[in-house]
């Protein structure tokens, strides 16, 4: 079992962190892929990578953070990008929850982008709308324009929007990432996706140290609780754990290119 979104890099985990994944371990979750929020954390994210054979890296600039893109960051995170353990490009994409200016989240956006494409690297899609603008419609939209070679492979981190655009997503070739909200009594819509993505096209994440699933809710998240994702998916789709836990690894080793040891 691969946690395909976790920053263990952050604070939260100071105290802990190696005990943090001795239990991951234990819970059978192998290995993790380490999210870059932004040019400090990608930095650290590689670090982590080059030190622990089953984490992976990724460089990216959290949409709310864009405003320390100076070209000197800019230069970091290409260089950071070349790394061999770096699995992805993100998490980048567009955020209006707390403000935010869409057209300069856009142009960020889109020099991601053409770094993924350039080091063929997937995309971790970070997705938050506002009460006025549904940034997954803007998105879908955008993406669709492309043509084929310019779009890059990519996942929809901790999707929240409806079945239509859970569909057309699939459509445009991206994955789904599930996380501790599917357990959560108001996941509501959520459940009827968990249930209708085919398997192949599913990725499990804890966005750790947010999000912690149920019985965990409010609490600090952890890689070891991924496992509690994987097993709502089994439930709500009626097969064992075994063959969700198998199918979804092969889809996460797939889709960063990436692969386990020691399992
Ligand atoms: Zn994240």
């Amino acid at each position: 079992m691969i946690d395909s979104h976790a920053h263990v890099g952050f604070k939260q985990f100071d105290e802990d962190r190696d005990e943090v994944m001795i239990r991951a371990k234990k819970a059978g979750v192998t290995g993790w892929i380490e999210v870059g929020t932004d040019v400090e954390q990608s930095r650290r994210a590689v670090a982590m990578a080059e030190k622990h054979e089953n984490v992976w890296a990724t460089v990216g600039l959290h949409p709310t953070d864009i405003e320390g893109l100076d070209e000197a960051a800019w230069l970091e995170l290409e260089r950071l990008a070349q790394h061999k353990k770096v699995a992805a490009i993100g998490e980048v994409g567009f955020d209006l929850y707390r403000g935010g200016d869409l057209d300069e989240q856009k142009l960020v956006l889109e020099k991601f982008m053409e770094l993924a494409n350039r080091y063929d690297l997937p995309v971790i899609w970070h997705m938050r709308s506002s009460d006025e603008v549904d940034v997954n419609e803007v998105l879908i939209e955008y993406l669709s324009e492309l043509y084929e070679s310019e779009r890059p492979r990519g996942v929809m981190h901790t999707f929240s929007g409806n079945m239509e655009q859970a569909r057309k997503y699939l459509d445009l070739g991206l994955y789904l990432g599930f996380s501790g909200v599917v357990t959560f009594k108001n996941a509501g819509e959520l459940i009827d996706i968990v249930r209708e993505v085919p398997l192949d096209k599913i990725l499990i994440e804890t966005d750790c140290p947010f999000l912690a699933p149920e019985p965990h809710r409010g609490q600090r998240n952890e890689p070891a609780y991924v496992k509690l994702v994987a097993e709502k998916i089994a439930e709500l789709r009626g097969v064992g754990l075994k063959e969700v836990d198998q199918a979804i690894t092969s889809n996460t080793e797939q889709f960063f290119g990436i692969k386990t040891y020691g399992v």
